[in-house]
């Protein structure tokens, strides 16, 4: 029987419809009310952050973050450009030119060792993007970044409660952004936050996010009036929005708990093919501990991921490929970039599968899954280019 197994589904895992009752019962709907509130807390308890706000999604924190740093024209930032374009995007928007190092084969984030060298006079920052939940090498990142006076931001989209030697990703550079968007681990639709490491940077992060006003003063009654005291634009989240994740994150390690079932399974399932060499499997390095964000699986070339994508779609399974590289993109030869390029992240991209990973994944569907995989494997054995091929 034919199975329509989505790539991703919206959850409801406890109280979230009960809190967005409650947020109008309440007589307020616009933002910072008692559930961004209790989602900020919850976060900086629970993750160790200094301060966290709420944003409308990862791509507004993306932009605050840039806005603190003070880039602009003629500042150079480093990040991969195996990303979502918002990484880049957030940068560019301030005029300065983004700078793309090569990811590593293993976790598939920023290669750290080429970071020195991409360094020039201009750059500012570095972002890390912590792929998968698995964090990217911090310790030599903070390294080289304070060897050369740059601050370091957190593209943290898809690490919310994961960690690196202990620390949760969005925790460890001077700034860190989290995605709460329907495909991530913990979700309100569209949503993210800002976190703010650096004491500092707090006040001014308050002023960007409430439109470049000081109108948070003014609801904590530390000014009679507010007014315009910087640049900024409207980056809070409704009530609503915060009501509906505040049931998600009450329920953090259930969450949690449940997304590791789902990746276990597959990787115990696909270890057989694995192990014959026609596919290989995430790896996630010893002093990172991963939040289960993603299942990917990296097929042996180009032709085969997309065959394989083509076989699943067929019966009725959405798998999907993951990123096109930004300096390949039209935008990218803007910057100066050609294909060819980066060559771990052109390999990377053209292999990378994604398999269907939600909350509420069946163990059913889970083994459907496999079973297509394993089956594409079987016919491709009469099509001596999956076979014949080496990696
Ligand atoms: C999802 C994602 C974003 C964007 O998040 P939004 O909340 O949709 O703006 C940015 N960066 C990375 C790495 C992501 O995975």
């Amino acid at each position: 029987m034919q199975r329509n197994i989505p790539f991703n589904k919206p959850y409801v895992a406890g109280h979230e419809l009960d809190h967005i009752i409650e947020a109008i019962n309440r007589g307020n709907i616009s933002g910072d009310g008692h559930f961004t509130q209790n989602c900020c807390e919850l976060l900086q308890q629970r993750l160790g952050i200094a301060k966290v706000f709420l944003t409308p999604s990862c791509t507004a924190a993306l932009e605050m973050a840039a806005m603190l740093t003070d880039i602009g024209p003629g500042d150079e930032v480093i990040m991969p450009s195996f990303t979502f374009v918002s990484t880049a995007n957030a940068f560019v928007r301030q005029g300065a030119k983004p700078v793309f190092v090569d990811i590593r084969p293993d976790t598939l984030n920023i290669d750290e060792k080429k970071i020195e060298a991409a360094v020039t006079d201009r750059t500012k920052v570095i972002c890390a993007v912590h792929y998968a939940g698995v964090a990217c090498a911090m310790d030599q990142i903070l390294e080289t970044a304070g060897k050369h006076g740059l601050e370091v931001i957190e593209d943290a989209a898809q690490g919310v409660h994961a960690y690196y030697d202990g620390q949760a990703l969005g925790s460890i550079g001077a700034l860190g952004a989290y995605s709460f968007h329907a495909t991530k681990n913990y979700t309100c639709g569209e949503g993210g936050a800002l976190c703010v490491n650096r004491p500092q940077l707090i006040e001014r992060a308050e002023i960007i996010r409430e439109k470049g006003t000081n109108r948070s003063k003014l609801l904590r009654g530390e000014v009679d009036r507010y007014t315009w005291v910087d640049v900024g634009s409207s980056y809070v989240p409704s009530e609503i929005v915060a009501a509906f994740l505040y049931g998600q994150l009450e329920l953090l390690d259930t969450i949690a708990d449940h997304r590791r079932t789902i990746y276990q399974r597959y990787e115990s399932t696909l270890a057989s093919l694995a192990d014959r060499g026609l596919l290989t499997l995430p790896r996630v390095p010893e002093r990172c501990r991963t939040n289960y964000h993603m299942f990917y699986i990296l097929l042996q070339d180009g032709e085969s991921r997309d065959r394989l994508m083509g076989h699943l779609r067929d019966r009725g399974i959405s798998a999907v490929f993951h990123y096109l590289p930004l300096h390949s993109a039209p935008m990218g030869e803007k910057f100066g970039y050609k294909v060819d390029d980066l060559l771990v992240t052109e390999d990377v991209s053209a292999r990378l599968l994604r398999l269907p990973f939600f909350n509420d994944l069946t163990e059913a569907d889970q083994q459907y899954v496999v079973e297509q995989i394993e089956e594409f494997f079987n016919i491709g054995s009469s099509y001596p280019p999956v076979f014949v091929r080496s990696a």
